[in-house]
């Protein structure tokens, strides 16, 4: 089956075809760090997470590169408010985002350059790009000479003519043209700087991203990724760095996610409707923002808010179920003439989950054939229970079923344990402790003492002992073959 991929550069899906055969070469603009991840930044790195993995469930071997913009006007604004030097703001909140990938189980990529490691290579760059006209310098700034790379627009698909309505001179620009950009900045007093051939600066936010690029993936890169709104100046700007200095093509293809809304709106500071990352894995399980981000196709919108977060916990706890609840069926007598097994849904659920991922990921869709697995899992089993009994073939492919759902979701989705969550934020630990004091003995104890009050028709002991365990995060479920019990997601 071959991969379809919606490639912003064309406009169009196109069958993914590597540059060189079984690799992919792929680069994700990562954060700035001045400050917490919102989920916004969680829903690139969970689409690009997926889309990594599953590169490498088709075989690929995939070298990931996502960098870090660790020096920046906001980085440097932070770092006065609090009067201390950049990198202490810079550090704190790559901390900080490595805590949020650890526990949103976003596999490390395989390089994480930061831009102030790589200043020789920005400057490398700048000068190839002097030498060969496409850039000037004016009083220790240099400039990008838009009008002189002639495919300017072609990524975000913009005319000269759109380009020159929406260009701004900000006072203090040197430059000649209202749309050149900055490659690199002079030093101001106060702040950051390092030694280059046009005197003391430090580099513009879109040099450090090509510049990385040829250093750690080459000249042409297979995926060039990132946010929606990185498209236009940022990826423009890339590309026209990269092609004016190569003359070939920067990247092959070109995947921008959509972006995040809370409750319609545009997130923002100033609305109060700001959403980090630590704010969600403190109320619920990492897996279910994934199912949240998943259940919208990435190139979509996609609209935040509790409410849906609440549904989709209902959404994942039906999987779970599904899959743990083989124990019940395992403890069933063997009933040979049981009719009904799974194994036809399977192979209609694999082959319909993998072709929708071969659809540019469409991930709405491959959930869809796994939750109508599910559903026929379901029926078998309630079937099961009721004749109280199963047939060894059903059981077996029930067992299958649950393990496809399971290794699907794991190696491709990045849900249940394809990595350890470490959770080090002071609050998680609170609520770690409290829901590692449950005595597992005591609550085998009330079980019996419920079962007892029950037998004896003491509903009302039993609801309250059912009730209270519940206010605990104990959930008891009363199953055909006795009292189950497990703790709140
Ligand atoms: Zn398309
Ligand atoms: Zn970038």
């Amino acid at each position: 089956m071959s991969l379809i991929i919606h490639n912003t550069l064309t406009g169009k899906e196109e069958e993914f075809v590597p540059i060189e055969p079984g690799k992919v070469r792929i680069y994700v603009c990562g954060v700035t760090t001045y400050d917490v991840n919102h989920v916004g930044h969680g829903r690139s790195l969970i689409v690009f997470d997926m889309i990594r993995r599953y590169l490498r469930y088709l075989g690929y071997e995939v070298k990931f590169v996502r960098n870090f913009t660790d020096v920046d006007d906001k980085i440097i604004n932070r770092a006065k408010n609090e009067c201390v030097p950049f990198t202490v703001i810079s550090d704190r909140y790559i901390k900080s985002y490595f805590e949020d990938a650890e526990n949103f189980k976003i596999e490390p990529a395989d390089i994480e350059p930061r831009v102030t490691t790589h200043i020789p290579d920005i400057i490398d760059l700048i000068k190839k790009l002097v030498e060969k006209g496409y850039a000037y310098e004016v009083e220790g700034d240099v400039y990008f000479s838009v009008r002189k790379f002639k495919d300017y627009g072609k990524l975000s698909k913009r005319s000269i003519d759109e380009l020159l309505a929406g260009a701004r001179v900000e006072p203090g620009d040197k430059k000649k043209d209202p749309l050149d950009f900055a490659l690199w900045k002079a030093a101001k007093a106060g702040e950051p700087s390092w030694d280059s051939p046009w005197g003391k600066g430090r580099p513009g936010w879109h040099t450090e991203c090509t510049a990385m690029i040829f250093k750690h993936l080459g000249e042409t890169i297979d995926i060039h990724g990132g946010g929606l709104d990185l498209t236009f100046p940022h990826h423009e700007n890339e590309l026209a760095q990269a092609e004016a200095i190569t003359e070939k093509p920067f990247a092959k293809y070109w995947i921008h996610n959509g972006l995040v809304t809370v409750n319609g709106q545009k997130m923002s500071k100033s609305l109060g409707n700001y959403i980090t990352l630590k704010e969600i894995y403190s109320k619920y399980h990492p897996d279910i923002l994934r199912l949240l981000v998943l259940s919208v196709h990435y190139r979509s919108p996609l609209d935040f808010s509790w409410e849906k977060l609440e549904e989709t916990k209902k959404a994942y706890e039906r999987l779970k179920n599904a899959i743990e609840e083989y124990e019940i069926l395992e403890k069933l007598p063997i009933n040979p003439d049981f009719e009904d097994d799974l194994y036809e849904d399977i192979a209609k659920a694999e082959q319909s989950f993998y072709r929708a991922m071969s659809e540019d990921f469409n991930t709405p869709e491959a959930l869809a054939s796994l939750f109508g697995l599910v559903r026929e899992m379901n029926i078998l089993k309630d079937k099961a229970v009721k004749e109280g009994g199963i047939s060894s073939k059903a059981l077996k492919s029930y067992k299958e079923a649950a393990d496809t759902i399971y290794n699907i979701a794991r190696d491709i989705f990045g849900f249940f344990d394809s990595l350890k969550p470490c959770i080090e934020v002071e609050e998680i630990k609170n609520i770690e402790k409290e829901k590692s004091f449950i005595d597992e003995e005591l609550i085998q104890l009330l079980i019996d003492i419920r079962n007892k009050a029950r037998k004896d028709k003491n509903f009302q002991l039993a609801d309250y002992i059912r009730d209270s365990l519940k206010e605990k995060g104990i959930i008891l479920e009363d199953t055909p073959v006795g009292t189950k019990w497990k703790k709140e997601l």
